[in-house]
C-alpha cells in the first residue's frame, strides 16, 4: 500500500488557477537530483508517521471541497506497483470531483500512458532536467550523475523522451513540461529543451505549457 506523506499541503502556485492539494508518496524516487527539496525528508529517511490512503479519501470527504485539483507527486509517485497506483486514483475519481494531476520525471513511461488511457489523471506535470535528445549516456555520463544523480542506459533516457512526447500529444492545459534552470548548466541546455518541447508541441499541434522554473536551493 501506498504511503503518504503525513502532511496534506495546500498549493496555489503549480497549477495556475487552481487551488490544489498536494499529496506526496514516501515511496522512493530511482534519482537523486541536484538540490532535490524533497530528497532527505522524504526519500532517503522515509518519515516514521504517516498516512494512508484511507486517510486521504477520509479527508477528502471531510475537506475535499475547499480543493479544485489533487496533485500527487513524490519522490516518484509512479515508482509503486500499477495496481496499487489504479486503485489509489480510482478511489479519489469516486470522492473528487476536481482534476486529478500526477508529477514525473517520466521514468516510467508505461504506467504514465496507463494513467491517461484509463482517465485517471486529468494532467500529468512532466520535468525534462536535461535535453536529453542531444546528450550520449556514455559521453555525459558525467552531466547525468550531477543533474539527475544517476548515469541511465539509453533505454531510459528513450523512457523519458517518450514520456514527454506523451504528454505532448495528451494535449491539455491540465498538463505540463517543466525544467529547473540548474546553476551547473550553460544556457545552452535550457535552449536545447526549449527546441525539443516546441518541436514536439508543433507536431502534436499542443498547447501544453512549457515553463522554465528558477532554482531554488533547498533549505539547509
Ligand atoms: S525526480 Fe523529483 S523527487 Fe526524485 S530526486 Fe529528482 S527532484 Fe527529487
Amino acid at each position: 500500500m501506498i504511503k503518504l506523506y503525513n502532511n496534506f499541503i495546500r498549493i496555489f502556485t503549480d497549477l495556475p488557477d487552481h487551488t490544489t492539494l498536494l499529496i506526496h508518496s514516501l515511496e522512493g524516487c530511482p534519482l537523486h537530483c541536484f538540490g532535490c527539496h524533497n530528497y532527505d525528508e522524504i526519500i532517503a529517511n522515509t518519515p516514521k508517521i504517516y498516512k494512508m490512503p484511507d486517510d486521504l479519501y477520509d479527508y477528502i470527504g471531510k475537506s475535499g471541497f475547499l480543493f479544485d485539483a489533487i496533485m500527487f507527486s513524490g519522490g516518484e509517485f509512479l515508482i509503486s506497483p500499477i495496481d496499487e497506483i489504479r486503485t489509489l486514483l480510482k478511489n479519489v475519481r469516486i470522492r473528487f470531483a476536481g482534476k486529478i494531476i500526477v508529477t514525473t520525471s517520466g521514468i516510467y513511461h508505461q504506467k504514465m500512458r496507463s494513467l491517461y488511457e484509463e482517465n485517471l489523471v486529468d494532467g500529468i506535470h512532466i520535468d525534462m532536467k536535461l535535453p536529453y535528445h542531444v546528450l550520449d549516456v556514455k559521453e555525459d555520463a558525467q552531466i547525468y550523475r550531477d543533474i539527475i544523480g544517476i548515469t541511465p542506459s539509453e533505454k531510459v533516457v528513450q523512457q523519458f523522451l517518450a514520456s514527454i512526447d506523451t504528454v505532448i500529444a495528451h494535449n491539455s492545459p491540465l498538463d505540463q513540461v517543466r525544467t529547473v534552470r540548474y546553476p551547473l548548466l550553460d544556457e545552452s541546455f535550457f535552449t536545447a529543451i526549449r527546441h525539443f518541447v516546441d518541436e514536439r508541441k508543433t507536431y502534436h499541434n499542443s498547447i501544453v505549457p512549457y515553463y522554465l522554473n528558477e532554482f531554488v536551493p533547498p533549505a539547509s
